[in-house]
């Protein structure tokens, strides 16, 4: 039985912040804000994985009002997320996902974020596409005020145990 989802977020570029995406630090002079690192392509993965399972969603699992997620490392959430999927039984098919940044460039990160990615998520990097577009300056995004990030995530029901 497969289950698939759509995973999407944003968060706003500001001064004073670490740029997280895909795992990675990411050289620019703005980063993203939000009570995590505010990892917003692991965000939309976390944010699809949940809503195959149509489970509770990524703010009602890591609420921003809780002390222990401030600045919590996202690829911490993506795996506790995992243990949830396994839990259930399944397991990811592939992944299909975009960053719509204007600035910087994602494409030199790309391949370093899915090997990081694949390994947690026990997936063959060529079951993880990760696309980099821009807004054609337009919106927000298009601004540099914010980055965006969309995954849509198939899930397997293994019949057999595999974990
Ligand atoms: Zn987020």
């Amino acid at each position: 039985m497969y289950r698939i989802g759509l995973g999407y977020d944003i968060h706003q570029l500001v001064d004073g912040r670490d740029l997280i995406i895909g795992g990675i630090k990411i050289t620019h002079e703005k980063g993203l804000l939000g009570h995590s690192d505010a990892d917003v392509l692991i965000h939309a993965i976390i944010d699809g994985m949940l809503g195959a399972l149509a489970l509770d969603d990524i703010g009602t699992l890591f609420p921003d009002t809780d002390p222990k997620y401030k600045d919590i490392d996202s690829t911490v959430m993506l795996k506790k997320v995992y243990e949830l999927i396994k839990e259930k039984g399944y397991y990811i098919v592939n992944i299909d996902s975009n960053i719509i940044a204007q600035a910087p460039k994602m494409m030199p990160y790309i391949p370093k974020m899915k090997e990081i990615l694949s390994h947690i998520l026990d997936i063959s990097p060529d079951n993880l596409s990760i696309k980099a577009k821009t807004k054609e300056k337009m919106d927000a995004v298009g601004q540099k005020l914010a980055i965006e990030a969309s995954a849509v995530i198939l899930l397997e029901k293994c019949m057999k145990k595999m974990y």
